[in-house]
C-alpha cells in the first residue's frame, strides 16, 4: 500500500490538486531535497510520500521487490534487496559519459526496443552546465544529451505533471533515492501501465551556490569543470572542458569551509544505495574503472538484459578492513580537521593502495555517511531521529562510537 485511496467514484486527490508555487516553503521545510513531487499535482500525497516526512523503507521494498531486505545478510544490510550484484564496463564506452555510460545506454535501448515510451532523465541548462533540467526524453538523442551526473539537487518529479495526456504509458525513471522513494509512494496513482526504475546511488548533493563554494575551494579552475566524482582511490576526479583530468585527495579537502555546503536533505539521508530502484547503476562497490550494478527484482533484470551483451562483466570483489578508518574519519570530520596537502597526498596514496576496495569500499562509504548523518540529525533534528533513521541504518551506526551530540 502506498498513498491512501479515495472512495469509489470520487476524484483521486491528485486530480483535485495543484503544484505548489515555486519559491514557497515546501512541507519538508529545511530538509526538502527539491525532489519535484511538490511541483506536480501529486503533491496531494506529500505527507505520506516525502522521504523526509515519512520514512517507509520496509513498505517500499516490499511493494517494489516482493520483500524487504534481510538484515542478517551483510550484503542486503548494506546494499539493499538484491537478486544479483556485478561489476561491468560497456565494451564501447559512450563518449563524454561520466563512466562507461551504462545508465545512458540502458535508457537508449529501453526506448529503441519499445520497452518504454519515455525516459525520465536530467539534462542541463543551456546557460549553466550544473543547473539540472529534468525531462521526459522521447528519443535516444535526448537521453544521450542527459549523460553525466549533475551534483546538485534536481526536481526530477516535476515532470510527472507532463504525464497526463502525453501518451506515455510505459516509463523508465532514472533518479536518486529521495526521488525514487516519493515516486514509489505515488506509483499506483500514476497514469502508467508499467514503471521501470533505474536508480543511481547518491550522497552529498549541494545547492548550486554550495557547488560553487566546493569548486572554488578544491579545484584549480572551477569555471572549466565539466563533472567530478569522489572515487574508490580516495581522490576526487575532476574533468575539465579541455579533457584534462585533475585529482584531489579526499583528505586534502578544506573541511572547515565545506562542512556546511551539503544540502540538509543529504545530511539526513540514509538511502545512499537507492533501495526502491529495480536496478541500481553506480561505481562505489566496483574496483576502479568499472561500474557496479545491483539487480533488485525481475524488472531490474529486464533492464540489464537490454544491455548485457554489450558489457564486459565481472563478479563483485571485496578487500581490506574499513572499520578503523571509518572511526578515525568520524572524529576528524567532527573536529573539522584540515590536513596540509603533502600529508593528504601521502595518506591518500597509502589508503588507495592498502585501504578498502570493492564492496568493502562501498561499506566504508556507507558507514562514514550514515554515522555523519546520524550525528547531524541528532544535533539538528533530535525529534526526528527515531522515526527517520531506518532499521538497517541504525544497525550499521551502532557499530561505531559517535561523539556527543
Ligand atoms: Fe516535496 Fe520532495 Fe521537498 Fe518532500 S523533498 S517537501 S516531496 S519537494
Amino acid at each position: 500500500m502506498s498513498v491512501a485511496a479515495s472512495s469509489p467514484g470520487s476524484p483521486l486527490p491528485h486530480e483535485r490538486a495543484k503544484p505548489l508555487a515555486k519559491g514557497s516553503t515546501y512541507p519538508a521545510k529545511d530538509l526538502c531535497s527539491q525532489c519535484g513531487l511538490c511541483d506536480s499535482r501529486w503533491v496531494a500525497y506529500v505527507k505520506d510520500s516525502c522521504a523526509f516526512l515519512n520514512q517507509r523503507f520496509e513498505a517500499m521494498e516490499t511493494a517494489a521487490h516482493g520483500r524487504s531486505r534481510d538484515l542478517e545478510n551483510e550484503n542486503e544490510l548494506y546494499f539493499g534487496v538484491q537478486q544479483r550484484m556485478l561489476t561491468a564496463r560497456l565494451q564501447q564506452p559512450i563518449a563524454g559519459a561520466q563512466w562507461t555510460g551504462i545508465a545512458s545506454r540502458i535508457g537508449v535501448l529501453a526506448l529503441e526496443s519499445g520497452l518504454v515510451d519515455a525516459v525520465l532523465c536530467v539534462g542541463q541548462s543551456e546557460d549553466d552546465r550544473f543547473t539540472p533540467v529534468p525531462r521526459l526524453a522521447r528519443t535516444p538523442e535526448e537521453v544521450l544529451s542527459a549523460r553525466v551526473n549533475k551534483p546538485t539537487l534536481s526536481p526530477n518529479l516535476e515532470v510527472l505533471e507532463q504525464l497526463p495526456g502525453s501518451g506515455i504509458r510505459n516509463l523508465l525513471a532514472i533518479g536518486v533515492g529521495c526521488q525514487i522513494q516519493a515516486l514509489r509512494a505515488v506509483e499506483s496513482t500514476l497514469p502508467l501501465d508499467q514503471l521501470y526504475v533505474l536508480g543511481l546511488p547518491c550522497t552529498d548533493n549541494v545547492s548550486r551556490e554550495g557547488l560553487q563554494t566546493f569548486l572554488e575551494t578544491t579545484v584549480s579552475s572551477p569555471e572549466t569543470v565539466v563533472h567530478y566524482e569522489f572515487m574508490q582511490d580516495f581522490r576526487i576526479h575532476f574533468r575539465h572542458s579541455d579533457g584534462r583530468e585533475e585529482t584531489v585527495p579526499f583528505f586534502g579537502l578544506d573541511t572547515p569551509k565545506l562542512k556546511n555546503v551539503f544540502a540538509p536533505s543529504c545530511l539526513s539521508c540514509f538511502d545512499y544505495t537507492n533501495a526502491g530502484a529495480d536496478l541500481v547503476v553506480g561505481y562505489m562497490g566496483a574496483t576502479f574503472g568499472c561500474q557496479w550494478l545491483t539487480v533488485r527484482n525481475p524488472r531490474g533484470q529486464q533492464l540489464l538484459d537490454l544491455v548485457e551483451a554489450e558489457l564486459d562483466v565481472a563478479p563483485v570483489t571485496s578487500r581490506g578492513q574499513r572499520q578503523a578508518a571509518v572511526q578515525q574519519g568520524i572524529d576528524a570530520y567532527d573536529k573539522a580537521v584540515k590536513l596540509p596537502i603533502w600529508l593528504a597526498n601521502i595518506i591518500g596514496c597509502f589508503v588507495g593502495r592498502f585501504g578498502p576496495q570493492g564492496l568493502e569500499y562501498g561499506r566504508f562509504s556507507i558507514d562514514s555517511h550514515f554515522t555523519r548523518n546520524a550525528l547531524w540529525l541528532r544535533r539538528n533534528h533530535p525529534e526526528k531521529v527515531d522515526a527517520h533513521i531506518p532499521a538497517f541504518a541504525k544497525r550499521i551506526i551502532s557499530r561505531y562510537k559517535l561523539p556527543n551530540p
